[in-house]
């Protein structure tokens, strides 16, 4: 009923070139979009070049992070409405990595949320708890405050468009996968907690995505979980044949 979502997440990785054959040589092996949604987020230099590689065939192009501004004097920074006129459709935000070096917080993820929505980008909102807090038993209560600060204010309409990627920060980049159990434990909770919070409907449609770790040998059997609709994939998109079969998994 929900529609699977593979996206990659190539990180500061790939010069230009590289990521537009890396689009080229998949064009023809890409399953339809009425399968799966894949995604390829991108640094931001590379985006307007890999939006014009992707025009004709079923992938979509995301941003890895963005400013909630439309414009000003904010030195550095790319706006959604900048991300939206190279025709640019996701945004990642809040990705743990944002939060844990470049100070974001669920305040400043809710304000990009918005603001993706006032320019019809589809934001994918990361949350996930460390190692520590994990040990501690709060990974429930953490992550459910993440989920809630992260989409206050939104309409019903725009919570339905919401996708929610659970990372466990423990998992990313590390070779240690969430076994298939715990993670879909957690995407349960969050599901449970879009009930309570807003209504049945939004938790019925809102994709939420598991990441960390995610690789072709253990994409079926997390695709195969009750709650878990998709991968957000750091590591194993990078390479063409991997990310194939990931998003092939998906269809
Ligand atoms: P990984 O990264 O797949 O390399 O663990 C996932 C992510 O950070 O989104």
């Amino acid at each position: 009923m929900r529609k699977p979502i593979i996206a990659g997440n190539w990180k500061m990785n790939k010069l230009a070139g590289e990521g537009a054959r890396f689009l080229m040589d998949l064009r023809e092996k890409l399953p339809e979009k009425d399968k799966v949604d894949t995604v390829v987020c991108a640094p931001f230099i590379h985006l307007p070049l890999l939006t014009e590689a992707a025009r004709d065939f079923p992938v979509s192009i995301g941003a890895q992070n963005m400013h909630f501004e439309d414009s000003g004097a904010f030195t550095g920074e790319v706006s959604p409405e900048m991300l939206k006129d190279i025709l640019v459709d996701y945004v990642v935000l809040g990705h743990s990595e944002r939060r844990e070096l470049f100070g974001e917080t669920d305040e400043s993820v809710n304000q990009k949320v918005k603001a993706a929505f006032n320019h019809e980008l589809t934001p994918i909102v990361c949350v996930g708890e460390s190692l520590e807090q994990r040990e501690n038993n709060e990974t429930f209560t953490f992550v459910e405050q993440q989920v809630k600060n992260g989409l206050e204010g939104l309409s019903e309409d725009q919570l339905k468009q919401v996708v929610i990627a659970y990372e466990p920060i423990w998992a990313i980049g590390t070779g240690k996968t969430a076994t298939s159990e715990e993670a879909n434990d957690v995407c349960t909770h969050i599901r449970q907690v879009l009930q309570d919070t807003y209504s049945k409907g939004v938790a019925q449609a809102v994709r939420i995505q598991y990441g960390g770790s995610v690789k072709p040998q253990n994409i079926e059997e997390l695709l195969g979980m009750s709650d878990i609709d998709g991968a957000l994939v750091g590591g194993a998109s990078l390479e063409e044949d991997s990310f194939l079969k990931l998003v092939e998994a998906g269809a």
